[in-house]
């Protein structure tokens, strides 16, 4: 009751008062069939509890004040809409409770159906369905005519509400009622539920409700308001199942934002042969083709498609069997695309042949279909560019990039089921869920084979590396929840006979044991025995230029084609590569880089060059130390000519030696054990000696905040000069063989200007020397790295033209965390208990080491308003941080060359983004 004085929340919508922009509250569910009411579409009526009901009740464990209350009014006002009452005994109104999150989370929540039904309403049920459905009331495959269809059809109803209510509201547990539903027909020597008769499901109604009282000490409940508020507080609680638990972290939706609850009159697909659900996508959410696109089921409830429990029929063939939904049907999804402006999904069910849509959203797809769609819609005059470009991701991106089997003649597929999530997927077969997890967990590949998934098999298909399904087709559990994880998935390959007690599937005669290996690929369907190799996707033969866009006919390719094109058009930020090689430098280019923003030079101290390293370390007079720079310099400098060449007119950033030097050294253990062993044989062992000595001087205990950086440059004479100079001849080089180079010399680990200033003085002297007229111009500028480096950048910009984030560095650091041991030893608990959502050495942590970044990008600026700002950490690659570095205003993002397409795109769609969009 309000309190006076006080307005009472609101709770409750009808589904006549909201509208799709009202995800927050009402979930996506409840806010899409707000949207079709009031787009006139056929949608039972119905009223949605709001996703705030369902926090305050989470937060305090009891239904907040009010709700009661507009429950009951809204359900009066869908009793008079209906001209029926809930669960009335002669003519009565049923509903289904359904779940319904502001982000989809398939499968797993609640639902429960047929909320009314009780020992009286079920014979007004059946008087109903015989009443107004005469002929057609009669039911599964015998065709029973009449009230007999009827009375079966009203007491299975029944059957089901108790197995659903049990099993969902009181935790009965699920395989009791399907025993008992087996027991019976096997003593009928029966196969098909549809074949049990009214007299064996009125039977069945009495071993449930004595199974429902053994474990919950209390009868089925038979007020039908009572068993809807207990559905609701079921609903509310699944928000918590560890299943959906798992599912967000893995999907990153906030864990605060609780479900809506959808109260919607029940209309039903199981009346018979001209009665049905089904399934559909507006185009092919696989490839993005576009068409109609779906699975059909006759005399079915909605959760029979879902789950793929029996074997469905295209949605073409309904226009066979009801010509005049199916028309319907396909003018309301031509409508939902025009509105949403986007491919749909589609729940539908049919009641004696007449359509009734149940749920709509923007559909879920491929990483390749997004792409392939959004260029759809920009040529169907739907959406623009800028649109476009919002609705892929680089996360996607990354995804087609992965590789694909390359298959010869010789490889032939034993099977073939429905390519449900693309992708190239190798792996040891396992059968449950446990065993994958098991095994993943050694660092075996696994691909999970199970007839079909349900959401229990999440953790397993988490671990996996594909997963197989005998049942189900593209809708099915196993695949919607594959596609969402970017997961590859094959479903419905029915030429398997998958026995999971026997942990083995036999297919075209042989038997596929657990520990064989097999080959899926999601996008053909095809399934293979043994281990296929894998080639380049041809996404990534496009951004190698071998594959023109312009002049092949392959959708996917030209769609990202024009879409990179438009990122790459909108983007402020620059994109560079991490590269230390002329290999990668060129790679990089070929994937869109414009320039190297880090070039590690301590690889190029390895190998055999490891040796001048050991002699520079063991210098005991300056004139050995400068005898090893000086062989080592025309080494670096022949490193850097390639890398200017492959960078030609572009910048390319070098940073000066950075690890600890005894880093290059043989390990301490290994050297003492030489040694000894050497003196026991009575051999010369002085420079072995010397070398020991050395490695146990230099030891350090934590050598991340040793003696590595800048500090190094400072302590051994000679060192970074030998580098600058190498640089700067090199540069010269390549402009007198007439290239462009354009260095940028990179101090690290620098924590205070006179560090920088010191080093800088003697690489000017160094530079002006070697330049002479060459044209050459060498800027030099340092890393942000150190968290005291970003709290001083105002003094550090003073003698620095460029800065660039070391996010790696930055990140352990500010958070204490040695980069090298903290993920593999207790992130998994701090992830757990959601410390951070995602490892913040993978994305960056916006609120503290974001805070350094910001405040140093800041207050560089302020004191030299040229100055040049990039990111080299991972950071520059990951599709959030980008967006970050964006905002922050860096003039560009460096990564690893592969991620290179990846930032480009997030770097234009940091341009267009726009809140509230729908493209999760
Ligand atoms: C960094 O610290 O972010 C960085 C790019 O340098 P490194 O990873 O080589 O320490
Ligand atoms: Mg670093």
């Amino acid at each position: 009751m309000a309190v006076q004085g006080t307005v009472e929340r609101k709770y409750v919508y009808d589904f006549a008062e909201g509208n799709r922009d009202l995800k927050d509250l009402l979930g996506g569910k409840g806010a899409n069939l707000a949207e079709m009411t009031n787009l006139g579409l056929p949608v039972p009526p119905g009223f949605t509890i709001t996703t705030e009901a369902c926090q305050e009740y989470l937060a305090t464990g009891r239904e907040p004040d009010g709700l009661a209350e507009q429950v009951a009014a809204h359900l009066t006002a869908l009793e008079r809409s209906m001209g029926r009452c809930l669960g009335d005994p002669d003519d009565p109104l049923l509903v289904s409770v359904r779940s319904g999150a502001k982000f989809s989370m398939p499968g797993m929540m609640e639902t429960v159906l047929n909320v009314g039904l009780n020992d009286r309403s079920v014979v007004g049920l059946a008087r109903q369905a015989a009443g107004a459905g005469g002929q057609a009331a009669s039911a599964g495959s015998t065709d029973r005519a009449g009230s007999a269809g009827a009375d079966r059809f009203a007491w299975d109803s029944y059957r089901r509400l108790i197995q659903m209510f049990g099993k969902t509201v009181c935790e009965v547990p699920g395989e009791e009622f399907e025993h008992a539903l087996d027991d019976v027909k096997q003593a009928r020597g029966i196969r098909d539920d549809v074949e049990l008769d009214a007299d064996d499901l009125r039977g069945l109604v009495d071993t449930y409700k004595k199974i429902f009282r053994k474990h919950t000490g209390r009868d089925f409940p038979q007020e039908p308001r009572e068993q809807l508020d207990l559905a609701v507080r079921a609903v509310f609680d699944s928000w918590n199942a560890e299943r959906a638990v798992l599912y967000r972290r893995q999907e990153r939706i906030p864990a605060d934002l609780g479900t809506a609850v959808n109260v919607v009159a029940m209309v039903f697909g199981n009346l018979g042969p001209d009665s049905g659900t089904g399934v559909a996508f507006t185009r092919d959410p696989a490839s993005g083709a576009q068409g109609l696109y779906g699975d059909y089921l006759a005399n079915a409830q909605g959760e029979d498609v879902v789950a793929g429990i029996r074997n469905t029929i295209p949605l073409q063939d309904l226009e066979r069997l009801d010509k005049r939904s199916y028309d319907e049907l396909l003018d309301i999804m031509a409508r939902l695309e025009r509105h949403y402006r986007d491919l749909c999904d589609i729940e539908f069910t049919i009641e004696r042949g007449k359509l009734w849509m149940l749920q709509t959203r923007v559909g879920k797809r491929t990483a390749a279909a997004a792409f392939v769609i959004a260029g759809q819609l920009v040529d169907e005059g739907l959406i623009d560019l800028d649109e476009a470009l919002h609705r892929v991701n680089g996360a996607q991106l990354a995804q087609l990039m992965f590789p694909r089997f390359q298959l010869d003649h010789e490889v032939q597929a034993v099977a073939r089921g429905i390519g449900a999530s693309p992708g190239a997927a190798v792996g040891t077969v396992v059968f449950t869920s446990a065993r994958a997890v098991e095994l993943a967990a050694e660092g075996q590949r696994v691909i999970l084979v199970r007839r079909e998934t349900n959401p229990d098999d999440l953790q397993g298909m988490i671990a996996a590396q594909g997963i197989l399904t005998s049942r189900g087709g593209k809708t099915s559990h196993a695949a919607v929840v594959a596609r969402g994880m970017g997961k590859t998935c094959v479903s419905g390959a029915d030429a398997l006979d998958v026995d999971v007690p026997g942990r083995r599937f036999t297919v075209a005669g042989r038997t596929v044991s657990e520990g064989d290996v097999v080959s899926i690929d999601g996008t053909t369907g095809n399934i293979y025995l043994g281990e296929v190799p894998v080639m380049p996707s041809e996404v990534v033969q496009y951004f190698e230029g071998s594959l023109d866009p312009e002049h092949i006919d392959n959708a996917l390719v030209r769609a990202v084609h024009r879409i990179m094109t438009h990122a790459d058009q909108r983007r402020r930020l620059a994109v560079r590569a991490n590269a230390d090689t002329g290999a990668d430098a060129a790679r990089a280019r070929r994937f869109g880089a414009q320039g190297i923003g880090l070039c590690r030079t301590e690889h190029m101290f390895l190998g055999e060059r490891r040796e001048l390293v050991e002699r520079l370390i063991l210098a005991r007079t300056d004139d050995e130390r400068e005898r090893a720079l000086a062989a080592l310099l025309p080494l670096q400098r022949a490193d850097f000519v390639e890398i200017f060449r492959e960078m030609d007119g572009l910048p390319v950033t070098v940073r000066l030696i950075d690890p600890p030097l005894h880093e290059f050294l043989p390990p301490l253990e290994q050297l003492a054990v030489n040694v000894a062993v050497a003196q026991e044989r009575g051999e010369d062992v002085a420079q072995e000696e010397a070398l020991l000595a050395a490695v146990r001087r230099m030891h350090e205990e934590n050598p991340m905040l040793g003696l590595r950086g800048v500090r190094l440059g400072l302590v051994i004479p000679g060192l970074f000069a030998m580098q600058v100079r190498a640089i700067t001849e090199a540069a010269v080089q390549c402009a007198r063989d007439g290239l462009t180079a354009r260095p940028e010399i990179m101090v690290p680990l620098v924590g205070a200007v006179q560090e920088l200033e010191t080093v800088r003085a003697e690489a000017e002297r160094i530079i002006a020397d070697v330049v002479g007229d060459s044209g050459v111009e060498v800027l030099i500028g340092t890393m942000i790295e150190v968290p005291r480096a970003a709290l001083t950048a105002g003094q550090i910009a003073e003698a620095a033209q460029f800065f660039s984030f070391g996010t790696n560095d930055l990140t352990q650091m500010g958070w204490g965390f040695s980069r090298d041991d903290v993920e593999g030893a207790f992130f998994w608990r701090y992830l757990e208990l959601g410390i951070f959502g995602i490892s913040p050495f993978e994305s960056l942590d916006r609120d503290g080491v974001g805070r350094l970044v910001r405040i140093a990008a800041e207050e560089g600026r302020a004191a030299r308003p040229d100055l040049k700002l990039g990111v080299c950490g991972e950071h520059g690659g990951d599709p959030d941080s980008v967006h970050f570095f964006h905002e922050v205003g860096l003039d560009y993002v460096s990564c690893s060359p592969f991620r290179v397409p990846v930032a480009r795109l997030e770097a234009g769609r940091a341009v267009v983004e726009t809140t509230g969009s729908d493209s999760r």
